[in-house]
C-alpha cells in the first residue's frame, strides 16, 4: 500500500509535503535537532486530523504533532528513520467564537498566539500569554508545552489560562471537551493530562481559553542592580507595593543586554556610565486600570523607595508606549542575540526564589572551576522563579569544544538545581533534550505513573515516540 497516496486522499494532494518542501519541518528552531520524516501532513479540520491518526494507527506509522516549530527541546523533530509523519496543525487556524459574557474564546490549535491576542483585544479582552516566539508559535504548541512567558506572575501559565480542550486520541476518536466552565468536578481532569504532554498522549485540535479585562494602561521600568539578592528584594517590594498590578518581573544579566546591543546596534541600553556596566537588570511591567499617569505614579513611589534604600542603583521608567516597547524589545531580543552568537547550552530551570542567589553564585563558581573561561548567559522570569541559565563558550574555547562536553555541563547544572529543590524544566518541556535526565530527578513512583498513563492512552506508542519518556 502506498501510504503517501492514502494520506493524500485524506487531506488533499497538495497538503502532503515531502523532500525539500518538508525540510523546514524536520529541523528545530535552534537547529540542534534534525531528522527525516516520511512526509509532513497538513490536515485542514479536526475530522481530517482524526482520519490521519486512524490511518497511521492502523498502518503503524508514528505521528509527531507540530505547531509553529518554535519549541526549544526538540519535541517536534522526528528521528532519522524516515518512518514518522509530521502532523502539522498550522491549517487549523480559526477562532471559532468569543463569548465576552463568559470571558472565554474557542480557538483552533494552529492559531498563531499573536493572532489570538489580537482577536481577544478586538473583543475588548486580554489573552495574557506572551512570549518572544508569539509571532510564530501556535496555541496547540503552547498547550502541549504548557508555555509560560512573561505574564505568568499575574495570570499563570497556559494551564491556568485554559478551560477546555478538543483532542484527537490515539484511536482516532475526537474528545469534545470545549467547556467554558470555571468549575467542573466530574471526575479525572483529562484537560490537565493533555496540557504539557508534548504531543505524546493525543493531538490537541482546539481549546477554550480564559480571557481577562484589558488593562487601561501599561507602564514599564528598567532597573539597574548590583546583585541577584537586590533583584529579589525588589521583587518583594514590587509585589507588596503594586499587588496584582505587577504583571511582569524579568531578570537579565548585564552581559545579555550588552550582547543584544552588539548584535542589533539599533537597540541600546538606556543607562550611561557605571549604571550601564552593572551586572543585573530587571524589567518590570505594571498594568493599571486607571491611566498611564497613574501607572507611572505608582511605579515612581515603589521604585523611588527602593532607590533611596540602595536596593536599586538606577532606574528608567518608560515615558510612552514606544519606550515601553523598546525596553521589552531588549528583553525579547536576548534569545535572538544568543542564537546569533553561536550555539549555547541551555537550561530552563525552576528554583525557589529564596534560593536563587545561592544557586547562581554556587553554580557559576562550579562551572568556572570545571570549564574555565565559559560565559554565563542568565536571564529569565524572576517573578516565577524561572531562570534561563545558559552556558556559552568563552573566547578561549574553539567552536564546538564546549558543545562536545555538553553532557558534563548538563549534569553539573541539573545536580545543582536538584540540590536546591528546583526542576530541570520550568516552561520549555522535556522533548528529547531532557528525556534521559528526567528519571534521575523525578520520583520513581511519579515516573512509573507517567509510563502507565502513556500506555493507557497511547498503547501502540504512536504519538511522538522518543519524546519525554524513554522507551520501556
Ligand atoms: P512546536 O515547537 O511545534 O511543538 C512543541 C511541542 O508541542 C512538541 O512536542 C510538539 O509535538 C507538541 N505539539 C505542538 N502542537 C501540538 C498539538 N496541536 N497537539 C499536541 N501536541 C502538539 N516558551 C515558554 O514557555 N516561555 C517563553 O518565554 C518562551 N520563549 C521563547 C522564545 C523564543 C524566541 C522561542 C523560539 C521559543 C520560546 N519558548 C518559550 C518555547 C515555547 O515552547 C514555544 O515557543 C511554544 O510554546 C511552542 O509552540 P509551537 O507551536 O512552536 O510548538
Amino acid at each position: 500500500m502506498d501510504h503517501l497516496v492514502e494520506l493524500q486522499a485524506l487531506v488533499g494532494a497538495s497538503q502532503v509535503l515531502t523532500g525539500a518542501d518538508a525540510e523546514a519541518f524536520e529541523v528545530d528552531w535552534r537547529e540542534r535537532y534534525r531528522g527525516r520524516a516520511r512526509a509532513v501532513v497538513r490536515p485542514g479540520s479536526t475530522d481530517e486530523v482524526a482520519a490521519v491518526v486512524r490511518y497511521c494507527a492502523q498502518a503503524g506509522i508514528p505521528v509527531i504533532p507540530q505547531g509553529g516549530n518554535t519549541g526549544l527541546c526538540g519535541g517536534a523533530t522526528p528521528d532519522n528513520s524516515g518512518q514518522a509523519v509530521i502532523l502539522s496543525l498550522q491549517r487549523l487556524n480559526r477562532v471559532r467564537g468569543i463569548d465576552t459574557e463568559n470571558d472565554t474564546m474557542d480557538v483552533e490549535a494552529g492559531c498563531i498566539l499573536q493572532s489570538v491576542q489580537q482577536a481577544a483585544r478586538e473583543a475588548g479582552r486580554l489573552f495574557p500569554l506572551s512570549l518572544a516566539a508569539e509571532g510564530s508559535c501556535t496555541i496547540g504548541g503552547n498547550l502541549a508545552t504548557n508555555a509560560g512567558g512573561t505574564q505568568v506572575l499575574r495570570y499563570g501559565n497556559m494551564r491556568e489560562l485554559t478551560l477546555g480542550l478538543e483532542v484527537v486520541t490515539a484511536q482516532g476518536e475526537i474528545w469534545h471537551g470545549l467547556r467554558g466552565l470555571r468549575k467542573d468536578n466530574t471526575g479525572y481532569d483529562l484537560r490537565d493530562l493533555f496540557i504539557g504532554s508534548e504531543g505524546t498522549l493525543g493531538v490537541i485540535t482546539a481549546a477554550t481559553l480564559k480571557l481577562h479585562p484589558l488593562p487601561v494602561a501599561r507602564c514599564t521600568a528598567l532597573l539597574a542592580l548590583d546583585s541577584i539578592a537586590a533583584a529579589i528584594d525588589m521583587l518583594a517590594r514590587a509585589r507588596a507595593g503594586l499587588g496584582p498590578a505587577l504583571t511582569g518581573f524579568e531578570l537579565m544579566a548585564g552581559n545579555c543586554l550588552q550582547e543584544v546591543a552588539r548584535c542589533f546596534p539599533q537597540q541600546r541600553i538606556p543607562f550611561e556610565g557605571a549604571s550601564a556596566q552593572l551586572p543585573w537588570f530587571a524589567l518590570l511591567e505594571l498594568s493599571d486600570s486607571e491611566s498611564e499617569a497613574h501607572a507611572r505614579e505608582r511605579f515612581e513611589v515603589v521604585i523611588g523607595e527602593a532607590l533611596e534604600a540602595g536596593v536599586v542603583q538606577d532606574a528608567v521608567i518608560a515615558e510612552s508606549m514606544a519606550q515601553s516597547h523598546a525596553l521589552w524589545h531588549l528583553r525579547e531580543s536576548i534569545p535572538l542575540a544568543e542564537k546569533e552568537s553561536g550555539k549555547s547550552i541551555k537550561h530552563d530551570v525552576s528554583i525557589p526564589v529564596s534560593r536563587m542567589a545561592e544557586f547562581v553564585e554556587q553554580t557559576n563558581a562550579a562551572l568556572q572551576a570545571a570549564f574555565p573561561g565559559i560565559r554565563h548567559v542568565i536571564f529569565g522570569h524572576l517573578g516565577d522563579g524561572n531562570l534561563h541559565y545558559n552556558v556559552a563558550r568563552g573566547a578561549d574555547w574553539a567552536e564546538g569544544q564546549l558543545l562536545a562536553r555538553q553532557d558534563d555541563v548538563y549534569a553539573l547544572v541539573h545536580a545543582r538545581v536538584h540540590a536546591v529543590g528546583g526542576s530541570i524544566s520550568a516552561e520549555h518541556g522535556v522533548g528529547q533534550l531532557k528525556r534521559d535526565a528526567l528519571p534521575q530527578f523525578k520520583d520513581p513512583v511519579e515516573m512509573a505513573l507517567m509510563h502507565q498513563i502513556k500506555a493507557a492512552l497511547d498503547p501502540q506508542g504512536m504519538f511522538n515516540p522518543g519524546k519525554v519518556l524513554q522507551a520501556q
